[in-house]
């Protein structure tokens, strides 16, 4: 394992993900969670070796004590010496970091400058970063960022139907994100295909409780449906996805305020608001197959989305070798994938039973029958690719 490890830190507003990856077997050798930042519960929670662990942190700033917990932690265990590297996972890079940087002090103020685009992400992500800066002293660390995949977009994908100064004055455009994750599946189906991936064509599907869906053309992001922010595009657990814009007005004019429409679209849209009942897809696939009216609506409306996205990225392509669905709906949700299949029909999609039974828990495998468009299952592993290119610049 011996200089084989990196730290991979994903700092939130209020939380702190973390994982200690061997970039040679490709696992996890620790991962954790520090969460409840600045409330009394606040608290760090990790695994190792199968078995999980809490630590109840003081009153003071929680993201330095989650890390300071950390570096505490790898040292009992023995694996401090052997990490040789931290990676940061940062939403929005804006169109300033379009691959993986090493952290000094002008990268960490382009990040906080780019705080505008990303008001709840990228100060969390500064916060974490200086936290880790202090933490680790000697070592390297670097950014890896969600957008950075889509900065290959072609103008006519990114620019918005708006006046150019909009764009000008704001950096108002499509962005992007759930990067770091096309990246990886595509290249991983890639293989699977045993194609160069610079020669592959896919629609990745990545449906988490945010979703997205990418047009991937000889490797490379062409389009993707998250937009300015990772509100657009897809239904999602409690995010709106795509909404005429007037509705926004409509609901000011009504006496909503900013907040409450911004909280109502965010945070109590998608499966939620339809269903009424719960964000997660398990929740909602279980009161469906019990008739619940909502469940059932949201379950339509989810999977029709997914499949009008897929419909209108194949104009973004010339060709398509697969279509790649992952995370936690599209690596587990065999009814959901069958039903997204089932609306691609007129495309030729049909789904082979078996196999898209057997695509969960981690598993990958194609979900089509022989002789008919492909559609594959391939498990997403964010983590690796954070802890791979940052092994990959500390060598460069
Ligand atoms: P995040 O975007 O937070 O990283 P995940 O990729 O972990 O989200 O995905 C969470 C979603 O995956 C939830 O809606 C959850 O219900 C769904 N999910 C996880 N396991 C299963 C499963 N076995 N069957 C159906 N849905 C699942």
């Amino acid at each position: 394992m011996s200089n084989s490890l990196v730290l991979v830190i994903n700092s939130g507003s209020s939380s702190l993900k973390f994982a200690l990856i061997d970039t040679v077997v490709g696992d996890a050798v620790l991962s954790g969670l520090g969460e409840c930042f600045g409330l009394p519960e606040a608290n760090v929670s990790w695994k190792y070796n199968g078995e999980k662990k809490e630590y109840a942190l003081s009153e003071g700033n929680h993201h330095q004590l989650a890390v300071d917990r950390i570096v505490a932690l790898v040292d009992e265990l023995g694996l401090k010496d052997d990490i040789v590297a931290v990676g940061h996972r940062v939403v929005h890079g804006g169109e300033k970091f379009t691959s993986t940087v090493k952290i000094d002090d002008e990268v960490l103020k382009e990040i906080e400058n780019l705080s505008d685009l990303a008001p709840l992400h990228n100060p969390a992500h500064v916060i974490g970063m200086r936290a880790s800066l202090a933490a680790f002293p000697s070592l390297s660390q670097y950014a890896v960022f969600d957008t950075a995949f889509h900065q290959t977009m072609p103008a006519k994908a990114f620019t918005g139907a708006i006046s150019r100064k909009l764009y000008e004055d704001y950096g108002i455009r499509r962005y992007g994100f759930h990067g770091t994750s096309h990246y990886f599946v595509s290249r991983e189906a890639a293989k699977v295909l045993n194609k160069p991936v610079e020669e592959s064509n896919f629609i990745s599907v990545h449906l988490g409780n945010g979703a997205s869906v990418c047009a991937i053309k000889n490797g490379k992001s062409v389009d993707t449906s998250m937009g300015f922010t990772p509100l657009a595009g897809l239904m999602m657990g409690t995010r709106c996805g795509d909404l005429d814009p007037s509705i926004i007005e409509f609901l000011l004019k009504k006496g909503w305020s900013q907040e409450e429409v911004f909280t109502e679209l965010n945070k109590k849209s998608g499966l939620l608001g339809v269903s009424g009942l719960t964000s997660d897809c398990r929740g909602i696939i279980e009161a469906m197959e019990n008739g619940h009216e909502g469940a059932t609506l949201a379950f339509e409306i989810f999977c029709y989305r997914v499949a009008k996205y897929i419909g209108s990225y194949m104009v973004a392509l010339d060709e398509l070798d697969s279509i790649i669905f992952t995370a936690g709906i599209g690596e587990n949700s065999q009814p959901i994938r069958s039903k997204i299949l089932e609306n691609l029909k007129i495309f030729g999609y049909r789904e082979d039973e078996e196999g898209n039974a057997a695509a969960r828990f981690g598993n990958r495998g194609i979900i089509t029958k022989p002789n008919t468009p492909v559609a594959m299952v391939i498990p997403t592993n964010e983590e690796w690719v954070i802890a791979n290119e940052s092994m990959a610049l500390l060598h460069a």
